[in-house]
């Protein structure tokens, strides 16, 4: 495994296109696209990694997986009132679909679905009470403690936050939304700006691999039934309008976000993160979605065969 990595990573080296870091949130702009990172982590707890993996970057849209978790927890099957499990087949911030659907976003992982998410799981809690929550959250599953808000990224977003309290705006307009609109979204930018590194997120990953339990530290973070389900969202869901496209070249449940990174389940087989700062035209990490390919590739993990 650690040829495979190593071989990976002198690959992405040599790569010269690597995509455009996201500049839409300005904090993020400032990060060297010439970096490159891979963890992998195996069912008995085995940490292999290459290249920038103990370099922290902004998890991003990989937070909703762990927001996703925590509603089911909190909520049951009643999460699915408040978001549908379709592949949107839009861009990540897109609204078109709320208007058709009485504002009901089609899958947790989009924005809108995330925003929604969030609203949900703070029940009538304060954002510092939520926040707390969410990070103790990641902290379990990733057994770190130092695992920590960026507060400048947030902040970042947040002075740019049009786009995305446009769709929590049109969702509340039709009851979707229970909170103050800048309190759900200062949640929500907060659970995007968490930092972590390519180990402390494959390892976070660890409970979607063996049937939601981390087998590392021997704890059960989900039934099986879950742990499969969302499993099945982020191979549906997880890197937006090019979920089609990651699937046909990777074929694992995945999620990206806009800071470059993606997590991977090979379900019985390994959790695996990716960094590369540099995004593709949808909004997925380039040399990550690559690295990815490579991977499966010389393991033979995709679900769908070699
Ligand atoms: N915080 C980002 C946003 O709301 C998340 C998008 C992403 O990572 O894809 O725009």
């Amino acid at each position: 495994m650690q040829k495979i990595l190593n071989d990976i990573a002198a690959a992405m080296a040599q790569e010269t296109e690597r995509g455009k870091v996201a500049d839409y949130i300005p904090q993020l702009a400032h990060v060297d696209p010439n970096q490159f990172g891979i963890s992998v982590v195996l069912p008995d707890g085995q940490v292999f990694s290459a290249g920038d993996a103990k370099t922290a970057f902004s998890i991003q849209s990989i937070s909703k997986v762990f927001t996703l978790t925590m509603a089911l927890g909190k909520l049951g099957d009643a999460v699915w009132n408040k978001v549908g499990r379709e592949p949107s087949g839009d861009p990540f911030n897109s609204i078109v679909q709320l208007e058709h659907e009485m504002g009901k976003p089609r899958n947790p992982f989009i924005n809108a679905g995330a925003i929604a998410i969030v609203d949900a799981i703070m029940m009538g809690h304060q954002p510092k009470e939520t926040l707390a929550e969410i990070l103790q959250f990641v902290r379990f599953i990733a057994d770190d403690n130092s695992i920590i808000f960026d507060h400048k990224v947030a902040e970042s977003e947040m002075e740019h936050k049009d786009r995305n309290a446009s769709l929590a705006h049109f969702m509340k307009s039709f009851g979707r939304i229970k909170h103050p609109v800048d309190n759900v979204l200062g949640t929500y930018f907060h659970q995007c700006s968490i930092a972590m590194n390519c180990e402390q997120l494959a390892r976070a990953g660890q409970f979607l691999v063996s049937d939601g339990v981390n087998a590392s530290t021997n704890t059960r973070v989900v039934s099986p039934q879950r742990a499969r389900r969302i499993n099945s969202l982020m191979m549906m869901c997880g890197h937006y309008d090019g979920s089609g496209e990651f699937a046909f070249r990777v074929g694992l449940p995945g999620k990206s976000g806009v800071g470059g990174g993606i997590l991977v389940i090979a379900p019985g087989k390994a959790s695996i993160a990716v960094w590369s700062p540099g995004l593709d035209t949808i909004g997925n990490s380039q040399l990550g979605t690559q690295a990815l390919e490579m991977l499966v590739h010389k393991t033979g993990w995709s679900i769908f065969g070699k």
